[in-house]
């Protein structure tokens, strides 16, 4: 305020007063001064003046304040500190929390602390819960968590341990497992859509590389707004389980003194076998049984009986590699057992009936049992049954039937069906005869003309008969498959070669017949020696024919079988001057393919194809294609199976040049066809 008058005063302090003055003036006229003293007083003036006051009321305030701060921490900060230190005292990594604050008052503070212990209440329960949880998660079940990416989020111990990987392995990724189930053919995907839970058994590949059978489940997880947001997978290693299985299979299907399979696997195996595609397929049981086993037993102890069972066993193996399956059915009792894929039930006869034969000798054959020499003697039943007529059981019982009968009868080898019985000893026999068939000169050869589309006579094929002392006149079909099967074909086409060249070189003699070709027919196996090529030019060079003359009909099988052998021999066959020609064309897995790769002279088509010909116009094309790669490829075609007047004529306006069938000649003996040259001269 002072300060503010001094705009109009002019003042100054002296001592204790502050004075203010200023001149007066009316009118321009002085009037004097006017002069403000103020008297000032100093604060410790003041004090010293008010200092009782002063301090008094200072010391109520220490004394107030001492009262209220003593009151705010009883009522605040204590029990805060309380708070504070009750929880820090708390140890959470257990789930049991044994301490609980004690309520004092009813205040605030006795209800925060009542909050609090229901808080640990509720905390207690959780980390149960939580601690529950961890345990289950612990089980012996590899765990995963995945999120609904089926990415990784957490994996148990027992995964890590069964796996080998370990947790940092696998958490963000989607394990390539999880992938190759859920992607594969979408199925379990599908299931998971439809169940929210798959569990079946897969491979696994542990982090070594090692494959395991495991039990998988995956479960999904769903929220409350039922999405997926995780899957829980889980899954045991079933390696232990499954072998124990396999064991306990193996122990019930096999023998364990002989390693050899039983029954039970026998009829497993023999059920296998059968199926919707193997229609024409037949399977042989033979079952052996030793005559008085128990005898052996009884009178060199039953270890002797084992090891000789077990020779026994082992001869079985050795002497029937080819075998189907070998099973120790009984105590002196063994079964073998083949499939054959062939379409005629007595196809098999012949090979059974030498199977039990043989069976029958190795069986018997002495055996070496520490320093004894035992013997043995057995009965066998065979049956013979289609893998596909159903009941495996009834072939096995039919079986037994013929071994019973061969028991009570003392025979050494019985087939249950009777006829096959009769059948069987009727091949046999035909076998032991053609065996001499060559000696006996009851082979022969029948000669089928061949001409040009001039009906002009170029050669012949020769087409072997058996002339059998009491069957008469056998056509190849009677016996050619059996010494195919037996393996006699060799000396059979070995005869044809000598008896064909023979043939060849006595119409080289004759000027009617001088050029005319001979085409034989030779089997697989013939043409599969090593030295057929040699055995051929031996034959040619024996009996001085011009190797042009001869013709060597091979089917198609025959070459495929081994192309590259077959393509060598043709040409070294050629390189003799020998003509090749591709029989049966077009019955084969066939064929414009191969007539391309082959070096071959001449190609034979089936009479298949000829015989509809008048009706079926595509097999009117099929020949009129082979006629044109004829031409492009520099083979000769002739035809087979021309029967009639109507199919010279069609074939020979397509172009057909050479032709076989009974139209033209049937086969004939070469006494036959020499008297019709001699007429025709
Ligand atoms: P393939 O080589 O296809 O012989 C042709 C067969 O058809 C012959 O039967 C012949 O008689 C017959 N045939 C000929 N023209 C006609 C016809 O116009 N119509 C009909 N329906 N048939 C006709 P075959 O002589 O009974 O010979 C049968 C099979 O036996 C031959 O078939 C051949 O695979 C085999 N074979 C014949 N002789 C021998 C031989 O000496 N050695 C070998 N390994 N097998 C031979
Ligand atoms: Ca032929
Ligand atoms: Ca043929």
């Amino acid at each position: 305020k002072a300060e503010k008058l001094t705009d109009k005063f002019q003042s100054y302090v002296d001592g204790g007063v502050f004075t203010l003055y200023k001149e007066a003036e009316y009118l321009g006229t002085k009037l004097g001064k006017i002069i403000l003293k103020i008297d000032i007083e100093t604060i410790a003036e003041i004090i010293k003046k008010d200092i009782f006051y002063i301090l008094a009321s200072f010391l109520l305030t220490l004394i107030l304040s001492y009262f209220l701060t003593k009151k705010v921490a009883r009522d605040f900060t204590e029990p805060i500190r309380n708070l504070v230190s009750f929880l820090e005292s708390i140890e959470f990594n257990s789930f049991i929390i044994d301490k609980r604050i004690t309520i004092g008052e009813k205040n605030e503070f006795g209800k925060l602390y009542s909050e609090v212990n229901t808080m640990l209440d509720k905390i207690e329960e959780a980390s149960k819960e939580l601690s529950i949880a961890a345990v289950a998660f612990e089980i012996e079940n590899a765990l995963m968590i995945t999120d609904k990416d089926k990415k990784v989020i957490k994996v148990n111990n027992a995964y890590q341990d069964i796996t080998g990987y370990k947790e940092e392995d696998v958490v963000g990724k989607m394990p390539p497992f999880l992938k190759r189930v859920i992607t594969k053919d979408g199925f379990v995907a599908k299931k998971l859509d439809t169940y929210n839970y798959w569990s079946g058994e897969i491979d696994y590949y542990k982090k070594d590389g090692v494959g395991i059978p495991i039990h998988l489940t995956i479960q999904e997880v769903r929220d409350a707004k039922d999405e997926i947001s995780h899957y829980v997978i889980s899954f045991i290693d079933i390696s232990q389980q499954k072998e124990a299985e396999e064991k306990l299979k193996y122990l019930k299907q096999y023998d364990p003194l002989t390693g050899l399979g039983n029954k039970d696997l026998l009829l497993e195996t023999i059920q296998n076998d059968t199926g919707f595609n193997k229609e024409y397929s037949y399977g042989a049981i033979f079952l052996i049984d030793i005559n008085n086993f128990k005898i052996i037993n009884d009178a060199y102890g039953y270890e002797i009986g084992d090891k000789l069972l077990k020779e026994v066993s082992l001869r079985l193996k050795n002497e029937f590699e080819d075998c189907d399956f070998i099973a120790r059915t009984g105590i002196g009792k063994f079964a073998l057992y083949f499939n054959q894929y062939i379409y005629k039930k007595e196809n098999f006869l012949v090979k059974a009936k030498m199977l039990a034969e043989h069976l029958v000798l190795a069986c018997e054959k002495d055996y070496d049992v520490e320093d004894k020499s035992i013997k043995i003697s057995v009965n066998v039943g065979i049956n013979i049954f289609e893998l596909n007529s159903g009941n495996i059981k009834e072939s096995y019982e039919h079986a037994e039937n013929a071994l019973y009968l061969a028991k009570i009868r003392d025979i050494k080898y019985l087939f249950f069906d009777k006829n096959l019985q009769v059948e069987a000893q009727k091949q046999a026999t035909l076998y032991t005869e053609l065996l001499n068939a060559i000696s006996n000169e009851e082979l022969t050869l029948f000669y089928q003309l061949q001409f040009t589309d001039e009906k002009v006579a170029f050669g012949a094929e020769a087409l072997i008969r058996w002339v059998h002392p009491k069957l008469g006149l056998l056509s190849p079909d009677k016996f050619i498959p059996l010494a195919e099967k037996t393996g006699f074909i060799l000396q059979i086409d070995n005869w044809v070669l000598e008896a064909g060249c023979r043939q060849l070189a006595d119409w080289q003699q004759n000027e009617t017949t001088k050029d005319w070709s001979l085409a034989i027919n030779v089997s697989a196996k013939a043409f599969a020696q090593n030295d057929f090529a040699k055995t051929v030019k031996s034959a040619v060079l024996k009996y001085k024919i011009e190797p042009s003359r001869l013709k060597i009909e091979l089917v198609e099988s025959i070459l495929i079988d081994n192309l590259n052998d077959a393509i060598l021999k043709i040409k070294e066959l050629q390189k003799l001057g020998v003509k090749i020609s591709l029989d049966d064309f077009g019955t084969g897995y066939s064929s414009l393919q191969y007539i391309k790769i082959l070096p071959i002279n001449q190609v034979k088509i089936d009479q298949s194809f000829v015989f509809d010909i008048t009706k079926n116009s595509k097999d009117l094309a099929i020949i009129d294609a082979v006629l044109l790669l004829g031409k492009a490829y520099g083979f000769e075609v002739i035809v087979e199976g021309v029967e009639s007047k109507e199919h010279f004529e069609i074939l020979k306006d397509i172009g057909c040049r050479y032709h076989q069938g009974y139209y033209l000649a049937k086969p004939q003996d070469i006494e036959t066809i020499n008297q019709m040259l001699k007429e025709s001269n």
